[in-house]
């Protein structure tokens, strides 16, 4: 990895002066771990205080120089400097990404945006929502729920994916369910293997939630267009919209609302999002929220 190193070393080399939100910082992988055929889980050490400034929700730039970056959510926050990214390798960036081991270097910038209003949630009833690789941003929630848990009340979590081989952090299912009621479904079953849970749309698994939508919060993450059912959904059994946070995605550059590229009616997904009120993005005529 002769090359590699010295790109890496190129990149952070920097004029003195003042804090750039812009500058990469290095990151090592510690452990790399696959989810399904195209999604892993990669642990990453990062500099002093990285960490411990971002929230759930936020997403960090991650890339390697010549190559590209992409703007990943963290699916972990370790409180011993290192996070996690949970990725599918979809593009140039990503699929780069994939192909990195244990002990290989990339670039990560950020944290950036704004998470999910946890704080708001304190007390309350919390309905999370996840379709596919939409559960990744979720997870440091129900890590923060699992730690804090007396903080909340009744929570629930859907989980869908389009097939049971599609489906992340399996291993983790037993342990949540310790702390908040989990229904999953998928849309077909491609395995054979025992499957305990439902076949079908996740909107279907709102019928199984006993908590009240007009007592609750609900935080939802996934495809635009089930983010779309189901905040419908949720609005005609009385949950307040300004109860309901969706996050959104759009394709980014720098992360910090100077390059445009994810303008939106007004605002900038990177910015003042990705995390957002329903109520603030519902109808806009780019989106199919
Ligand atoms: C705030 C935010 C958080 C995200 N978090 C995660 C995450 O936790 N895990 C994860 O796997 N992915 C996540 N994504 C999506 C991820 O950023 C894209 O898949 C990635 O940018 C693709 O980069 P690439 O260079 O590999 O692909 P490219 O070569 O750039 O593109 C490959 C294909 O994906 C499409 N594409 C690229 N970026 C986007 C985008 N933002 N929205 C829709 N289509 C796109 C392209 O049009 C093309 O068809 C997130 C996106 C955003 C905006």
């Amino acid at each position: 990895m002769r090359y590699a190193t010295s790109r890496i070393e190129e990149s952070q080399e920097h004029a003195p002066g003042s804090f750039n939100p812009l500058k990469p910082m290095k990151a090592v992988l510690t452990d790399v771990r696959d989810e399904n055929s195209d999604v892993k889980t990669y642990r990453l050490k990062v500099g002093d205080g990285f960490s411990r400034s971002a929230a759930a929700g936020q997403f960090n730039m991650l890339g390697y120089p010549g190559i590209g970056e992409a703007p990943i959510s963290f699916s972990g926050i370790g409180e011993d400097g290192e996070i996690e990214h949970t990725i599918r390798a979809v593009g140039m960036a990503t699929r780069f990404i994939e192909r990195m081991r244990k002990g290989s270097e990339m670039l990560i910038r950020g944290p950036y945006g704004r998470g999910w209003p946890l704080g708001a949630a304190k007390g309350k009833d919390l309905l999370l929502v996840a379709g596919g690789v939409g559960l990744a941003p979720i997870r440091p929630v129900i890590r923060q729920i699992m730690k804090n848990r007396a903080d909340f009340g009744e929570v629930t979590l859907l989980i869908g994916s389009r097939n049971d081989e599609g489906l992340i952090f399996t291993n983790e299912y037993s342990a949540w369910q310790k702390a908040m009621s989990v229904e999953i479904t998928v849309d077909e079953l491609v395995t054979k293997k025992p499957w305990n849970y439902r076949v079908g749309l996740i909107t279907a698994l709102l019928n199984r939630v006993k908590m009240k939508a007009e007592n609750a919060v609900a935080f939802i993450c996934g495809p635009e267009l089930m983010m779309r059912f189901i905040c419908r959904a949720l609005l005609l059994k009385g949950a307040a919209a300004g109860s309901l946070s969706v996050s959104l995605e759009r394709r980014m550059r720098c992360g910090i609302a100077q390059c445009g590229h994810c303008q939106h009616v007004g605002f900038f997904v990177c910015r003042d999002g990705p995390v957002f009120p329903y109520k603030q993005v519902e109808g806009l005529f780019d989106g199919l929220l």
